[in-house]
């Protein structure tokens, strides 16, 4: 399975409003194996997730997992979760501000309000209806990858530009704040 090439800030890609996909399309053998190379190259990344567009595919698939992540050590793990033309609604009006990064924005971090529970419709990867809700940070996760699908980056969100920052200045000047704030999310909600 190979790994896919990234799209960065600024690649007109990641700026489409991803398409919708059909069951038969999704059982195709092309969009399976996008399905499998996104995997891999998340994993390969250390990403937390990955939108098809990402990867210069503008259709509606995102795949959100955490295992012991290096790249955002606070978060906690997720089992592997794919989704296809997913739909979120809020599930209440309150956000925290989480401090977010990209694959597809290099050494930029940035914090984004984000709402603290969200309902998830979507197919999984055998165009099986999903549906659940999910709370805390990560929901902040699922957020961030199903506005890749809708052609907005996390720095379009980000309310005060002057909290954007290099990975080496988040640790060493942010990193201690957020990560407290991060756990106590955790702790409230579980994930
Ligand atoms: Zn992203």
């Amino acid at each position: 399975m190979p790994l896919r090439k990234i799209a960065t800030i600024g690649h007109p890609v990641l700026r489409e409003t991803a398409r919708e996909l059909s069951r038969d399309e999704l059982a195709t053998a092309p969009v399976r194996q996008l399905i499998a190379d996104m995997i891999e190259t998340m994993r390969d990344a250390n990403g937390a997730g990955i939108a098809a567009n990402q990867v210069h595919e503008p259709v509606r698939i995102c795949v959100v997992e955490v295992d012991r992540n290096p790249r955002y050590p606070y978060k906690p793990d997720w089992s592997l979760t794919v989704l296809v033309n997913p739909r979120v609604e809020a599930r209440t009006n309150e956000t925290f501000m989480n401090y977010e990064g990209c694959l597809s924005v290099p050494n930029l971090r940035g914090q984004v309000p984000r709402l603290t529970a969200v309902r998830i419709r979507a197919w999984d990867r055998e165009g099986n209806d999903v549906d659940f809700e999910v709370k805390g940070l990560t929901a902040g996760t699922f957020q961030h990858e199903i506005d890749h699908l809708d052609g907005t980056l996390f720095v379009d969100r980000v309310a005060d530009t002057r909290t954007l920052c290099t990975w080496a200045d988040y640790d060493r000047f942010h990193r201690d704040a957020f990560v407290a704030r991060a756990k106590a999310l955790v702790a409230r909600f579980g994930s």
